[in-house]
């Protein structure tokens, strides 16, 4: 199987497709002032983690870094609600994205550049020809046009690596006090840990970096609903 990263056009390439959106997820984990590893904040989502059961206000709204006892307080009460086989990180949110929408969306879209939004007849092809791993969330968005399909926002959980040879210096080391996972700079030559790729699935992330990967399958797929702004760079496996 071959996988690639999807991104976003370049700023300079002017795409076809006008749909634009504004919108937050439901709950936030916000960064910490760590006493061993500094004052950090980290970026991410899981969209399909559904945090109403906890009732907790201090995760109702974006906020900066907090102390340390809170930040570990609130880490306890969200750890048990996350898959157990991806990390807790602060700055990471939570819950479908709601807001607003306008114009006219690609089957595949890459807005802001970090994420990954699906229409909706993509997502029941994918699911149709048999696709796996598509944790695909719907996102709650008001529209003025009463024919806008529904667009969900897709979990590319972290669970792939890369090589260890291309990632080189530029890392941020794990933090055993606060639990920050190790991150990195992406690297321009980069490619997939062969030992660390998730078997049979179509979708997935990659530790300690804010980059989707499909699979072959699934560019195949969705290029028979038509032409995307994104752009498809493959990911070798080495
Ligand atoms: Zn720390």
């Amino acid at each position: 199987m071959r996988y690639f990263s999807v991104d976003s056009l370049n700023f300079d390439e002017s795409g076809m497709w006008s749909g634009e959106y504004r919108a937050r997820h439901r709950w936030h984990l916000p960064g910490v002032e760590c006493p061993r590893c500094g004052t950090w904040s980290g970026s991410g989502a899981y969209p399909s983690v559904d945090l109403s059961s906890l009732s907790e206000p201090a995760l109702d709204e974006v906020r900066g870094p907090t102390n340390f006892e809170e930040y570990m307080r609130l880490v306890a009460l969200v750890r048990p609600l996350l898959p157990a086989d991806v990390p807790v990180k602060g700055g990471t949110s939570f819950g479908p994205m709601r807001g607003t929408a306008q114009g006219r969306f690609g089957p595949v879209t890459c807005y802001p550049p970090w994420e990954l939004v699906l229409r909706e007849d993509v997502v029941e092809l994918l699911k149709s020809k048999g696709l796996q791993g598509i944790i695909a969330v719907r996102m709650e968005l008001r529209s003025r046009r009463s024919t806008m399909p529904a667009l969900y926002e897709v979990e590319a959980r972290p669970l792939a690596k890369l090589h260890t040879d291309c990632i080189g210096e530029f890392k941020t080391p794990p933090c055993s006090v606060c639990g920050r996972p190790e991150s990195y700079f992406l690297p321009p030559k980069r490619w997939l840990l062969r030992s660390a790729v998730p078997e049979g699935l179509d979708v997935f992330g990659i530790a300690g970096a804010r980059l989707r990967v499909v699979s072959e399958r699934f560019v195949e797929t969705v290029q028979r609903l038509g032409p995307s702004d994104v752009h498809y760079q493959e990911l070798p496996v080495g």
